[in-house]
């Protein structure tokens, strides 16, 4: 089936290519966001307000990306996660499915993750830029 314009994925795609890259590089660069899972494309971004999570392209649990679903879905998060990805900035978490589901349910119900800090902690994070420069 061919994907109609005013699909949410559709306006969320024309919403990240949109976003001004001056205002969204600074949270590429920041190495807050964490992949959760290859498979689900799930990240965590670790906010100043709490933890958001994020699915590529598709949702954001921040509060201007709810706002946003009536309008013009999106938010920056979503677009600097592109970003972050193509810059390699961003950090990945080998984390199991349970623990993955711990750390979803804890962002969206307290807003911070206490398992997903102490994974942090204990397991050795690979850094995409840290990877690069080994090489
Ligand atoms: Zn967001």
């Amino acid at each position: 089936m061919r994907e109609r314009p005013g699909d949410i994925e559709v306006d969320i795609a024309e919403n990240v290519a949109r976003q001004d890259k001056k205002r969204i590089l600074p949270i590429a660069l920041s190495l807050r966001f964490i992949k959760l899972s290859d498979k689900h494309k799930l990240w965590i971004y670790i906010g100043h307000k709490g933890d958001y999570v994020v699915i590529e392209r598709l949702y954001c649990s921040c509060s201007s990306f709810i706002r946003s679903l009536t309008r013009k879905p999106g938010c920056p998060h979503l677009a600097a996660l592109e970003e972050a990805k193509r810059l390699g900035k961003y950090r990945k978490l080998e984390a199991n499915p349970r623990d993955i589901e711990q750390i979803l349910w804890e962002s969206l119900n307290t807003k911070l993750s206490t398992t997903l800090r102490k994974l942090l902690k204990t397991t050795p994070t690979a850094s995409q830029e840290d990877k690069h420069r080994k090489q």
